[in-house]
């Protein structure tokens, strides 16, 4: 069995790898050498490492394999300008050095870089090495997505919408643009438990969540806030556009039969808050945002369920 071929049923897959090297030859060789381990569905090459960087602004890369002497913007550069981008730090990059250069070596792992690879280099250890860096990639994106994901909905969880809150609250104040946030809350949810099972509660914190992801645009982000509560981030979105955007998510649940329920509706109440873009006293937060909301849906309960009110921030 050739070096490598061992490998092949690992379940590992990656999308692309990215070979950074003046010489066409030596990419080539490379392509030669990985294309036949079947580590990575597609090889895309650079020829150094400014168009290394224009090719991972535009597409998903999972591992890199890069030179380090280039003209233009070599190795190690483009190593430091893509290790100080938060997107692209995660993507593992193995170094091409020549045979000698020891010191190239550990400057280069010094500065980010995860492995390095002699020139001329062997095939097997080749698709050793980056297979090993692939496979650290994968289970970091697994670990990743699973720190941000709730484990029953698939949604992003609470801890990952704080963070993502945050962000979208700063940019709004930087750009004056109005930012939303709607929480709802599954009414009588208590009565589904204890009428149907927790299973079937389960099944309708599911089936809610992902009628409400379906309801609203893909860059706005849904997440479960807590038991039976959902939030939405509408960035940019003023307050009359979130008043229609949560109006549909209430009527869409309200009218949807549900599996399961004998024909029970289920239906959610929602409290919105919309920062316009602008606060005149410096001192809002997102802790002030959450709470307006939770106000608000405070006031829907009370109401008597099954609707929506609009918090208000003293600005
Ligand atoms: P209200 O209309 O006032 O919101 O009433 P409610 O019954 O929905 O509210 P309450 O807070 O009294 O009950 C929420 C219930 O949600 C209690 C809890 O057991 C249930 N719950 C929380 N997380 C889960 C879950 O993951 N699965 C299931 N099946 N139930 C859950
Ligand atoms: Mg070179
Ligand atoms: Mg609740
Ligand atoms: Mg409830």
């Amino acid at each position: 069995m050739p070096p490598g071929t061992a490998l092949l049923n690992d379940g590992f897959k990656g999308q692309a790898l990215l070979i950074v090297d003046d010489s066409p030859t030596v990419r080539r060789g490379i392509r030669i050498a990985l294309e036949p381990s079947a580590l990575f569905n597609e090889y895309v090459e650079a020829k150094d490492g400014l168009e290394a960087l224009r090719i991972l602004n535009q597409r998903p890369i999972d591992v890199i394999l890069c030179d380090v002497e280039m003209p233009g913007l070599d190795g190690f550069k483009f190593l430091d300008l893509m290790k100080g981008t938060p997107e692209y730090r995660g993507i593992p990059v193995i170094l091409l050095t020549g045979l000698e250069n020891v010191e190239k070596k550990i400057a280069g792992l010094e500065r980010g870089a995860s492995d390095y690879v002699t020139k001329p280099f062997d095939k097997g250890e080749l698709i050793a090495r980056v297979r090993v860096q692939l496979k650290l990639k994968m289970l970091q994106d697994q670990l990743r997505i699973a720190s941000i994901t709730d484990f029953l909905t698939k949604q992003f969880n609470r801890r990952h919408f704080m963070e993502v809150l945050q962000s979208e609250f700063d940019r709004a104040l930087r750009y004056s643009n109005p930012l939303s946030f709607v929480i709802l809350d599954i009414d009588h949810f208590k009565k589904i438990n204890d009428s149907h099972g927790h299973l079937q509660g389960d099944r309708v914190l599911v089936d809610v969540s992902a009628l409400v992801r379906s309801s609203v645009r893909s860059h706005d982000v849904v997440a479960r806030y807590g038991g039976e509560e959902f939030v939405i981030l509408l960035p940019q979105i003023d307050e009359a556009g979130a008043t229609a955007v949560a109006e549909k998510v209430r009527r869409i649940v309200a009218e949807t039969a549900f599996s399961g329920m004998d024909g029970q509706s289920v239906t959610i109440s929602l409290g919105l808050v919309t920062f316009p873009g602008k606060d005149p006293s410096g001192k809002l937060t997102v802790d002030a945002l959450i709470h307006s909301a939770d106000d608000a849906l405070y006031r829907a309960k009370e109401g008597g369920r099954n609707r929506l009110e609009i918090g208000k921030l003293t600005l």
